[in-house]
């Protein structure tokens, strides 16, 4: 081991930490026999028994010493192998030691990954608390987590979040997880399914202690979708213990679910009650302006920024989902980039079309605009329908034609026959006019919004 004193004493504080996170038969089999130096500012100079030795650590360790170095050094450090067989005296090849932990590593390992981490899956970088978009549906489960943040293992624990399928629950855990990881040890991130499906590699194995260990060892221990619980009761069972080792060591533990725990089939009251010690909160439908702000968002990531009427036009068309929401920019940006279109009416009418429920696509009709906009401007619908030219009727026409656009399935000519006849470029001209109208004016902004509502109200 580096123990010259020449040597830098972080050293050795490196390989404590390595040892931190490894089982002890790990850290025996594949760190005591090498010498490992740290050389400032980044590299790590590791003398290894063979080159096979070598590979291992690179293929199943690098993590975990990269992640030693950076909380003694804070640095990112570059590995640099060197072999020694000196240091493999002692190891005879075949040593019982050495053969007999790789079972365990590769069976209780189905990711392909170290072993020592493979239970903690890698955090999408693009699930911060920067690309959240914060609104009144969403705002307390923000906050509590921006609390667990501050103090992990003090102000919620456990934070339970829960909440229909695509309203942010991932995003928030692994915003959360970026955080913790950035200053507190071990987080470990993984969905409710991965870790039953490790608790049964695991029994299979043989190598249920190892599996315990590492669970047991987290500082910040994420489980997302714990409903996957449901019925399985020795999963369950494991579960209620791993919770309890890690809350009563304060180890903050930060759990998702599609609904309340008490909603969860065969739950067992005792984990029931547990999940329950802490916060559970509720993650909600955004509303309009919240879906708006994320449709912005979402396209400025892909570098596109969209303008009001689009963002609007997407937000106004998927409600109850932020996954479709993003799923429709994505398209709406795929199809302009692809056909090098602009980014106008109709394409976003086609790139949404194959997303829309099946209630827009019955939604409402030609004839729910007409009479909607006649009773609010206070006109009768035989007038709109004209062919009559003064303002008065002129707008609420336009008015007419914008709403078809946005809210029906409705052609250019089929807008344009319902209301008085007129071609297409009329029709076309007509939304424009509404659309800039609605950019520059809160008011009829105000109107226009509110109309929609009314209508894509209508078919539910
Ligand atoms: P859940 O886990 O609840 O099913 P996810 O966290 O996977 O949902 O969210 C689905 C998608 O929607 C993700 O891409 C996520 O980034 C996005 N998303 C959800 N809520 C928001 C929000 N408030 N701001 C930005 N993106 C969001
Ligand atoms: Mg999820």
């Amino acid at each position: 081991m580096a123990t010259t004193a020449d040597v830098d004493p972080r050293s050795c504080a490196i390989l404590d930490g390595i040892a931190a996170h490894v089982t002890p038969q790990q850290f025996e089999t594949w760190f005591r026999p090498l010498t490992l130096e740290f050389v400032p500012p980044d590299e790590i100079r590791i003398a290894v028994p063979n080159r096979f030795h070598q590979v291992w650590i690179e293929r199943r360790y690098q993590a975990v010493v990269a992640d030693a170095v950076r909380q003694l050094a804070g640095v990112t450090p570059r590995l640099v192998f060197t072999v020694n067989e000196a240091l493999g005296a002692h190891l005879a090849p075949g040593r019982p030691e050495e053969r007999d932990e790789f079972p365990i590593e590769v069976d209780a390992d189905d990711g392909g990954g170290d072993a020592a981490d493979a239970v903690s899956q890698i955090l999408n970088p693009d699930y911060t608390f920067e690309n959240f978009v914060v609104g009144p549906s969403n705002n307390f489960c923000h906050a509590a987590a921006k609390a667990v943040a501050e103090q992990p293992g003090e102000t919620y624990n456990p934070l339970f979040i829960h909440g229909n399928s695509g309203l942010g629950k991932t995003h928030l855990l692994q915003a959360l997880c970026h955080l913790l990881q950035a200053r507190h040890g071990k987080v470990m991130y993984l969905s409710c399914e991965d870790f039953t499906n490790h608790f049964i590699n695991a029994i299979e194995s043989g190598s249920l202690e190892s599996f315990r260990y590492r669970y047991r060892h987290a500082d910040v221990l994420a489980i997302d979708d714990v409903h996957f619980l449901a019925e399985k009761e020795r999963t369950q069972e494991e579960f209620f213990h791993t919770f309890n080792t890690l809350y009563n060591q304060q180890k903050q533990i930060i759990l998702s679910s599609d609904r309340h725990p008490k909603d969860i089939a065969d739950l067992e009251e005792r984990l029931v009650s547990r999940f329950k010690w802490g916060l559970v909160i509720r993650l909600d439908a955004p509303p309009l302006e919240t879906r708006i702000a994320i449709v912005k968002k979402k396209a400025r990531m892909r570098g596109v920024e969209l303008g009001d009427t689009a963002a609007h036009y997407i937000g106004e068309h998927v409600k109850e989902n932020v996954r479709e929401l993003e799923g429709a920019v994505n398209r709406v940006i795929y199809l302009a980039r692809l056909g090098g279109r602009e980014l106008d009416m109709d394409l976003l009418r086609e790139a949404l079309a194959d997303l829309m429920p099946a209630r827009m696509r019955t939604g409402p009709g030609l004839s729910d605009v007409l009479r909607i906009v006649a009773d609010r401007f206070g006109i009768r619908s035989t007038e709109i329908q004209s062919r009559k030219q003064t303002k008065s009727v002129v707008y609420p026409r336009q008015v007419c034609m914008y709403l078809a656009r946005m809210c029906t399935q409705s052609s250019l000519e089929e807008i344009g026959a319902h209301f008085g006849g007129r071609d297409h470029t009329t029709v076309h001209y007509g939304i424009r006019k509404v659309e800039k109208l609605v950019a520059h004016d809160q008011d009829i902004k105000r109107v226009v919004d509110d109309l929609v509502g009314t209508l894509t109200g209508h078919g539910r």
